[in-house]
């Protein structure tokens, strides 16, 4: 198995776009090229905002393209656990948010024609023990009563693996390949008429009150206006409010194809893309191309300026272990690569977005589900700071100037949550 520096997903840009030299001035500076900065920059240039992008690599380069592709709308954390922490109606709200960046995501990938393998197949929730399926039905019960379309299903009737005894089918979502759809968003954002610098990392934002400046190695931008969407790197910024976010290394595995027989052999009829109920989760898909991607189980977290890293060896042969013991008769399937991406971890463990100073917004809409919801809150503030209302979309995972408590996302907890799993995992197969 080869440990990979890119993505597996897609070649990245074959011409980057020229970095910033010298001094601009612009209405609007977004910082950070991912989903969440193209789909800001792009409204803004319909509003008629004359808006200048940023970003350190060339656009896509981080989260975006390197994800597992899910388009979900699970909220980071566990279903129970937010129906007990929160109240109905932010519940509610947030899993409106979440659906609605869904239906945003797909509308996006109409609007720009961007031919990314988008399969609307629905995302299973899936248990591989009889605690995870009552968990599952727990968790279809919070979901239900907080307006998710989201349904408890049992694994023979959703075409699920042997192993996979049920679990939570969203209505909304499915998978699509990451690397292609930001390669088209890229484009999209190109022909949009944004200014657009890549390999320009901002080096210092600063808020003068009447005004923004943003320092990189070759030049400067002024701007009315801010808005970070800086994902797991945002703490390389002094700007960024303290304990905003925590980056946490996530990894992926890509197999051989595997031939459709054998899926079907072995009761993956649906080839419905799955995540375990884990406390850290593990991810099982199938890809056009016919090869399984599997990952996360294992993190790292790590500090800014985070490095450009392949994933550790002895957490991909974990992954692999993972997949072995899940698809027993799969097990001579051969991994064949492995990458992996920083997300950026929020205290809450919710999406959140809210304003750094008078002039500068930011997003975190990450927690390992963003792709679709980075994208839509990137399109809300576009529209905040062009003088919208709070959206009410927006509104529960709005943070305003609130500042955070100390995260407890830090490696000794992931290590611990990794070794909890594991002991459910034995017990499970002990009590079978
Ligand atoms: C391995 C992996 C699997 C995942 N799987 C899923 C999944 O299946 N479904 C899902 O919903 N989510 C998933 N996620 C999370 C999801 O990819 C992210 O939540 C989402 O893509 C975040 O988008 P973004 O635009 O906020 O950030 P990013 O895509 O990370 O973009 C941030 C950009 O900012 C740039 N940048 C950073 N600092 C600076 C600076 N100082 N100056 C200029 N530019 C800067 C970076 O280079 C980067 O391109 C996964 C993430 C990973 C890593």
């Amino acid at each position: 198995m080869k440990l990979i520096h890119e993505t597996g997903w897609a070649e990245p840009p074959a011409i980057a776009e020229q970095p910033l030299t010298g001094d601009i001035d612009c209405d609007v500076v977004v910082i950070g090229g991912g989903g969440g900065g193209m789909s800001a920059a792009l409204r803004l240039i319909e509003k008629g905002v004359d808006v200048v992008l940023l970003e350190a690599q060339t656009l896509g380069w981080g989260a975006s393209s390197r994800n597992a592709g899910y388009i979900t709308n699970s909220i980071a954390a566990d279903p129970e656990l937010l129906g007990l922490m929160l109240k109905p109606e932010r519940l509610r709200r947030l899993y409106k948010f979440a659906e609605n960046a869904v239906h945003f995501a797909g509308d996006a990938i109409s609007h720009h024609e961007i031919d990314c393998g988008y399969q609307q197949e629905g995302i299973v929730m899936a248990a591989v023990s009889k605690g995870q399926l009552g968990h599952a039905r727990r968790n279809a019960k919070v979901m239900a009563a907080a307006g998710s379309s989201a349904k408890f299903v049992e694994g023979r009737e959703a075409g699920l693996p042997e192993g996979f005894l049920g679990g939570v089918r969203e209505g909304v979502g499915g998978t699509l390949n990451p690397g292609e759809f930001v390669l088209g968003l890229r484009a999209a954002t190109l022909a949009s008429g944004v200014r657009v610098y890549e390999h320009t990392p901002a080096l210092d934002v600063t808020d003068a009150g009447g005004g923004v400046t943003v320092e990189t190695p070759n030049g400067r931008v002024r701007a009315r206006k801010a808005l970070l969407t800086t994902n797991a790197d945002s703490a390389g910024l002094s700007i960024v409010p303290k304990n905003l976010v925590t980056p946490v290394w996530t990894s992926l595995v890509e197999t051989e194809p595997v031939a459709p027989a054998r899926l079907d052999e072995i009761g993956w009829t649906s080839r419905a893309p799955m995540v375990t109920l884990h406390m850290i989760i593990e991810s099982y898909r199938v890809t056009p191309r016919g090869t399984i991607v599997f990952g996360t189980r294992r993190v790292q977290t790590g500090r800014s300026p985070l490095p450009d890293r392949t994933p550790a060896r002895n957490i991909a042969d974990d992954l692999v272990r993972g997949f072995r013991e899940r698809f027993p008769a799969l097990r001579d399937v051969k991994p064949q690569k492995a990458w992996g991406g920083w997300i950026g971890m929020s205290s809450t463990w919710l999406p959140v977005a809210g304003e750094a100073s008078d002039n500068v917004l930011y997003s975190l809409a990450c927690n390992g589900h963003g792709f679709a919801q980075a994208q839509y809150v990137g399109h809300l503030l576009a529209d905040r700071i062009a003088g919208a209302p709070l959206h009410d979309d927006l509104a529960p995972i709005w943070h305003g100037r609130k500042r955070f408590s100390r995260s407890f996302v830090g490696g000794p907890a992931l290590y611990a949550a990794w070794l909890a799993d594991r002991a459910s995992d034995r017990l499970a197969a002990f009590t079978k």
